[in-house]
């Protein structure tokens, strides 16, 4: 079959081939530990789930405005008000199946052929194929533990072209954690003010930040950043709600109508169900976000130490997210008892499955090969099992 250029340039997910090969493992009856997911381990909380039923029962399983329905653009606009002090009106939001559909709909509304999209390394797997499925072209700065991970206004300033057309900021980070603190954005904005750039924050990790850090948005800058700036969040990560495919984003009215058009084209609404769902997560009690974080917190705490533990490991303690990102480089080159080499992320990956039956991702994924990244979205139990296994399998190769 001959099929589409855009297609034969994708890469199938790695985190999701990671998972499928830990299963099929799984499903031989291997004892695997999975560090792979990206999604919390936690339940979506009841009341949530209550808000789901009521809405089947009550009948509302038909289409809705495209865009989303006015009760949750309300609550989007409520909860953006309260907790990032962002004005915006129903015109400006529209709501997708899931943070991920929403950058994809701005992707299509705004890039083609010949734009250059920054996006600071190591990155989120999905946006480098977003921003191809677009044509547009990635530009990467690349990033390392020295800068923790986070990439300054010179790197920004390096990065800009002519052709630049938007700077994909994601903070705290998937893979490495890394999160911005206000002035860090303040620096980098007046890179961008002068330009004619627009900049996408996927906010998805914004509550799961540790330590007393203050979550801060390059919107939150002045009333031109903002008006720059396109706002990407949802209540998957946040919520545990993966699987109800609810995301948003909030800018400019003339990008939204444009946004709300493709989208008419191509889902049409988010689930109904979903939607009322959603309502209920933004509007009701939020106290099982904080006991999920502290969850979260007390195994940052615990991986990080025993990662740093090991001899030839380095780990960063992240800000924020549910990952680590230890650098392993150091056993590149090392031999494994059955004289196979080590030689990168993918294959210290795939000696950590065989050998310490331990799934992790690698750092090649993210636009970096010194690295693997670790999910703690899984139990303490699971944690302190597969760390004593990651640390008796990296010690075995010499
Ligand atoms: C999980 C994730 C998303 C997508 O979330 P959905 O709302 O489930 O589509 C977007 N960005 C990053 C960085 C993520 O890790």
């Amino acid at each position: 079959m001959n099929f589409a250029l855009r297609v034969k340039m994708l890469k199938p997910s790695p985190t999701l081939s990671i998972s499928a090969k830990a299963n099929a493992l799984k499903a031989e009856g291997r004892d695997i530990i999975g560090f792979g997911a990206g999604e919390p381990d936690f339940d979506t909380p009841e009341h949530i789930k209550e808000a789901a039923i009521a809405a089947i029962k009550a009948g509302f399983t038909k289409y809705t405005a495209v865009a989303g329905i006015d009760e949750l653009k309300d609550a989007i606009i409520q909860k953006l008000q309260k907790e990032n002090g962002l004005s915006y009106k129903r015109a400006e939001i529209v709501v997708s199946s899931g943070a991920k559909h929403s950058l994809y709909n701005i992707a299509q509304v705004l890039f083609e052929k010949g734009d250059e999209v920054i996006i600071p390394g190591p990155y989120w797997v999905s946006y480098t194929d977003i921003v191809q499925l677009a044509e547009a072209t990635p530009v990467i700065i690349e990033t390392g533990e020295e800068s923790g991970f986070k990439v300054s206004p010179d790197d920004l300033e390096k990065a800009m072209t002519k052709r630049t057309k938007a700077v994909i900021f994601n903070s705290p980070c998937n893979p490495t954690g890394a999160t911005y603190s206000e002035s860090e954005i303040r620096a980098l904005a007046e890179v961008i003010a002068s330009r004619d750039v627009i900049v996408i924050s996927d906010d998805i990790y914004e509550k799961i930040l540790y330590d007393d850090q203050i979550f801060f948005n390059m919107a939150n800058v002045d009333e031109e950043l903002k008006r720059k700036t396109i706002v990407v969040n949802g209540v998957s990560k946040t919520y545990a709600m993966t699987g109800w495919r609810i995301g948003y984003a909030a800018g400019s009215q003339d990008i939204m109508s444009q946004v709300a058009n493709i989208q008419s084209q191509n889902t049409s609404n988010a689930t109904s169900i979903s939607q009322k769902a959603s309502v209920a997560a933004l509007m009701g009690k939020q106290d099982e976000v904080f006991i999920m974080v502290e969850e979260f917190r007390k195994r940052r705490d615990y991986i990080v130490s025993r990662l740093n533990a090991i001899e030839g490991v380095r780990c960063s303690k992240p800000a924020g997210s549910f990952y680590v990102f230890p650098n392993l480089s150091g056993f590149y080159g090392r031999r494994s008892f059955m004289g196979k080499k080590v030689s990168g992320s993918d294959s210290i990956t795939e000696y950590l499955l065989e050998e310490a039956n331990v799934a992790v991702v690698p750092g090649a994924a993210f636009g970096d090969d010194r690295h693997v990244r670790i999910s703690y979205a899984t139990s303490m139990a699971n944690i302190e099992k597969g760390m004593n296994r990651i640390a008796d399998a990296l010690a075995k190769l010499d």
